[in-house]
């Protein structure tokens, strides 16, 4: 045992050990960028697992990404082995809520099959229902324009306070409130679940059932929260409620709750992060031993000194945080200056090529950050110029393309018939020729008889003899019945999946479409199609097992009342007999995981050797020897913007500040930030210049002198 210990604490500081090793409680630690919050979580994990004897499935780790959940998994597993870490829940709040509500899919009223919809499925759902209580798509209020998306926003924004139809009315909106409640009723009579909902429905369902709350209060002992300024008010309801923080049964055990935090990294207020929630979780969950930590391990002295001299602009802190660093490299942080966008594009292109060529430097370990999607086109195009790989995270997400999506939604509808957006989206495409008329037809069937869409076409079709329709029902319904059945290897799911692309029509559709296109590889759609299938099979299934057998073994047979907490833990399944499981459970699995990845995530195929590009927000937690900053001009950083609806300009800046901390502090020993004198963008080119923070930068610390790239 204290061989383990010691190897678990080897090489931490004496506050990181404090927080690792200290009795099993509540814990806040509080600390700036690169002082080794992660690590001192992860190492907490291996030190309740390995020292306390945690069960490693009553912990739960919250993480930001389903990235980091993995990195965190593979960490742990480095240091106590693949069987203590099989089971441990690490997840982002969005797939721990959609695991609790497959397992109490009943308690929820929802099904064990219910689909996940998107922002573009939302947003669908929100335009008809508004066409259906004969709004128009456009509605103007004391002067402004409200469209479907204001709505749809205005629905999110209602779930994250946690109000349903009819609790609080005061929106603005006209019919508001019909248009959330009907939105709701579709959903719910769909078996459909926006993220949102998700934890809204969690955080109910705990607090109405009180033997789910009494199930959850057994299963998680431990609750773990990386990145914990980033948590919306709802997902501190959340937290309150899974740890049991919020008293709901006098006389029970919460779990202990450890968060890590930087509150002058919170860099998503604009979506409902409230910073606040690290105030309140001192008062509500304590007592709460208050851990500091100030060594940076990450950067250069250069780096820091930028940093700290940057983020001092900013007026609120919850507490005041100075970096300090024992790293005597004396490296400088560079300045790049260039014509325009297209130039800066190649001049970091260029220095891409020096740095690998010259200086020898692992690709994997150059970023190159920006603050908007738009501007990764031209630095793609200079890479591509100069012939260095690269990965892309976010920009236009796999999930979000048209055959991608037509794929996911034969599957969907296949899973669960009573999908009613990807009947929709699918039952003409490829055309079927049923028209506008039919569609219209069967929609009004669904409301007179209260049914599915699906359900109505088979009625419809039954009646007047529509053979293409009866035709896409067989269909649908044939592979509905093949998806029961328990794949012998993962082949069996690929010959599935391939039958499912070229039965349908949707295989030969889009090569035909690819043929037609402008024939750029990268955009063959049919290939796209084939990487979906090949994500599909190539999947962690001994981890998504677990996942979907992490309640259900633990429940016994009787049904959750009769729990007994002397023997939780007893009858763990080994968590590798894939072999139980159906073409549906993985399918199941996989829908609700693609719809879960956020636009950070990157799922095609990663290249191990290639240059990282990605946008700000999508670089929180990560760290790279060599970090570009792109744009880091007036204009981008900060972001101007047109309307400041939702926050006075001066949060906006100290957010954007927050941003360009965040970047600065990715970098391990190489800073470049550049900018360009002219911005180019679709609409023609304007003078920019240096961003604002470049004047609060630390300037002794900054030079323009590129000479050590000639070596
Ligand atoms: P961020 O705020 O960006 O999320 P963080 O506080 O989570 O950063 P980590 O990512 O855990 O920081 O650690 C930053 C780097 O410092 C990592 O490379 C980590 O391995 C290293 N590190 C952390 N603690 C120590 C230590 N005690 N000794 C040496 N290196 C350390
Ligand atoms: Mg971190």
């Amino acid at each position: 045992m204290k061989n383990s210990e010691q190897r678990i604490i080897d090489g931490l500081n004496e506050e990181q050990k404090d927080a690792v090793t200290a009795p099993r409680q509540n814990i806040l630690v509080l600390a700036g960028a690169g002082t080794g919050k992660t690590r001192v979580l992860v190492s907490r994990i291996a030190y309740l697992i390995e020292h306390c004897g945690v069960d490693s499935n009553r912990i739960l780790a919250v993480t930001f990404t389903n990235k980091a959940a993995r990195e965190m998994r593979e960490r742990l597993i480095g240091i106590l082995g693949e069987y203590s870490v099989r089971r441990l829940w690490a997840y982002t709040f969005h797939t721990a809520s959609s695991h609790i509500l497959r397992n109490f899919a009943d308690e929820a009223g929802l099904t064990r099959n219910f689909t996940i919809i998107d922002t573009a499925d939302q947003l669908a759902l929100v335009k008809r229902v508004m066409q259906d209580l004969n709004l128009p798509s456009d509605i103007c209020v004391n002067g402004i324009r409200y469209n479907a998306r204001n709505y749809l926003q205005e629905i999110m924004d209602e779930k994250s306070r946690g109000h349903r139809p009819g609790m609080e009315e005061n929106c603005i909106l006209p019919c508001f409130y019909d248009v959330y409640a009907l939105y709701q009723a579709r959903c719910d009579k769909s078996d459909q679940v926006d993220f949102e909902e998700l934890i809204l429905r969690t955080c109910e369902l705990i607090e109405n059932k009180p033997q789910v709350r009494k199930y959850i209060r057994l299963k998680f002992q431990e609750i773990l929260v990386d990145e914990f300024q980033d948590t919306s008010s709802l997902q501190y309801r959340w937290l309150k409620l899974v740890s049991g923080a919020e008293n709901l049964d006098p006389g029970r055990y919460p779990a202990n709750v450890l968060i890590v935090g930087d509150d002058d990294q919170s860099i998503y207020g604009w979506r409902g992060a409230a910073v606040e929630n690290m105030f309140y979780f001192q008062k509500e969950f304590a007592p709460v031993k208050l851990v500091k930590l100030v060594q940076n391990y990450r950067s250069t002295k250069a780096i820091l000194s930028n940093a700290n001299s940057l983020i001092k602009n900013n007026c609120k802190h919850v507490a005041e945080k100075t970096l300090v660093t024992s790293n005597t490299d004396a490296t400088t942080v560079k300045l790049m200056s260039s014509y325009d966008s297209s130039e800066e594009a190649e001049d970091i292109a260029r220095t891409i090529r020096k740095l690998i060529d010259n200086l020898k430097r692992d690709p994997s370990d150059i970023a190159v950050l920006y603050r908007t999607n738009a501007q990764s086109r031209m630095i793609e195009k200079a890479l591509v110029e100069q012939g260095i790989d690269y990965n892309i995270y976010g920009g236009a997400r796999f999930f979000d393309r048209e055959e991608i999506k037509n794929a996911l939604a034969y599957l969907r509808l296949i899973v669960n018939p009573e999908d009613n957006i990807s009947f929709s989206r699918i039952v003409n495409v490829p055309s079927r020729k049923i028209g506008k008329v039919t569609l219209g037809k069967i929609e009004a069937l669904r409301h007179e008889f209260g049914i599915s869409m699906f359900k109505a076409a088979e009625m419809y079709a039954q009646k007047n003899k529509s053979r293409a329709l009866q035709n896409f029902i067989e269909l649908i319904r044939g592979f509905s019945a093949k998806v029961a059945e328990i794949p012998k290897d993962m082949n069996d799911i690929v010959c599935f999946l391939e039958h499912v692309i070229e039965d349908s029509g949707l295989g030969a559709y889009y090569r035909e479409k690819s043929a037609m296109e402008d024939g750029d590889s990268s955009n063959d759609r049919f290939e796209n199609i084939e990487e979906l299938i090949s994500d599909i099979s190539g999947r962690d299934y001994d981890e998504l097992s677990e996942q979907g057998a992490d309640f259900a073994d633990d429940v016994p047979e009787k049904g959750i009342g009769d729990l007994n907490p002397e023997n939780t833990g007893d009858n763990m399944m080994s968590g590798d007999n894939n072999s139980e499981h159906t073409i549906n459970d993985f399918l199941q699995i996989y829908l609700s995981s693609a719809a879960l990845m956020p636009s950070s995530e990157l799922l095609k195929s990663e290249e191990s050797s290639a240059v990282n590009l990605m946008t700000i927000h999508c670089s929180k937690g990560l760290e790279f020897g060599t970090v570009f900053i792109a744009g880091f001009e007036k204009g981008l950083l900060p972001l101007e913007r047109y309307s400041s609806m939702k926050t006075d300009q001066n949060a906006h800046i100290e957010e954007e500040r927050r941003l360009a901390y965040v970047a600065i502090t990715r970098a391990r020993e190489l800073l470049f930030l550049s900018c360009a004198e002219m911005h180019s963008s679709y609409d023609g080119q304007y003078r920019t210049g240096p961003s604002r923070f470049t004047y609060e930068l630390d300037m002794d610390t900054i030079d323009t002198d590129m000479d050590f790239l000639d070596v």
